[in-house]
């Protein structure tokens, strides 16, 4: 599998963080993409892929850091793109829900990092969040592929990303009891336009009650819990019962989904 979306640099993973990477391979990973929020941690994703061949990078400003930029942050993070193992631009995007930046300095940072994709021809990994409608009137503009990390949007919302090329990253909110509604739409998105992703350290996915571990048993839907890419499989599992496939199968399809998408 390919965890599409992680952020093992944050501090959350420093006391296991190497210990994580070296288990990539019993867990089934083949390798994850660490997606920066702002210019300290997407410079760190970078680090942090160059010495480790199972890690991949995105770089990127997350629309809730965007009022912290200041000098000539675009032509840093062109800088840093020239780095071979960076793969994406990332996070960036838009979220009105908790509109910790300005929702003007959100729409033209997003923009100035949609035409750094475009002029490098690197995917992009959205963060939209109550902003659909106005993420797509910008991203329109542009000629980017990508993917729309953790989609949690309506079927109008997830139709109109498809036929505009992209990629649907699905993580933790999707195994969530609440989640009916979502899990129907991703049901009737082709599984060739999927990515499974866990956003580690958050978003831990509720998983199926037979992996709950009877020696220490932690709740099935302890959001708090940290997430790591291992239990991105909680997801694949998800997408082997919402389309009836075998779970090889999901993994398969997934992995290949990702590979096209990164080029790797
Ligand atoms: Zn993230």
């Amino acid at each position: 599998m390919v965890d599409t979306h992680v952020h093992l640099s944050m501090k959350d993973f420093d006391e296991d963080r190497e210990e994580i990477v070296n288990h990539f391979d019993e867990d089934g990973i083949e390798f994850v993409v660490e997606v920066g929020y702002n210019m300290e941690s997407s410079k760190r994703a970078v680090e942090f892929a160059l010495s480790h061949s199972q890690i991949y990078s995105a770089i990127g400003v997350h629309p809730h850091d965007v009022k912290t930029l200041h000098g000539d942050w675009i032509s840093m993070l062109r800088m840093l793109s020239k780095n071979k193992k960076v793969v994406a631009i990332g996070e960036i995007g838009l979220d009105y829900y908790r509109d910790l930046s300005p929702r003007a300095i959100q729409k033209e940072s997003f923009e100035k990092q949609l035409e750094l994709a475009e002029n490098l021809n690197l995917p992009v990994i959205f963060h939209i969040r109550d902003a659909y409608l106005d993420a797509r009137e910008i991203i329109k503009k542009h000629d980017v592929r990508g993917v729309v990390h953790s989609f949690n949007g309506t079927l109008e919302d997830a139709k109109d990303f498809l036929s505009m090329g992209f990629y649907i990253g699905v993580g933790g909110i999707a195994t969530y009891k609440k989640s009916d509604t979502l899990r129907q739409i991703i049901s009737e998105i082709p599984i060739d336009r999927l990515l499974i992703e866990t956003d580690s350290p958050y978003l831990f996915p509720r998983m199926p009650k037979r992996h709950v571990p009877q020696e220490n048993p932690i709740s099935r839907n302890v959001r708090g819990h940290r997430n790591e890419p291992k239990y991105v499989r909680f997801v694949a599992e998800l997408l082997s019962v919402l389309f009836a496939m075998p779970f090889e199968e999901i993994e398969k399809i997934t992995t290949q989904n990702a590979r096209d998408l990164f080029d790797v």
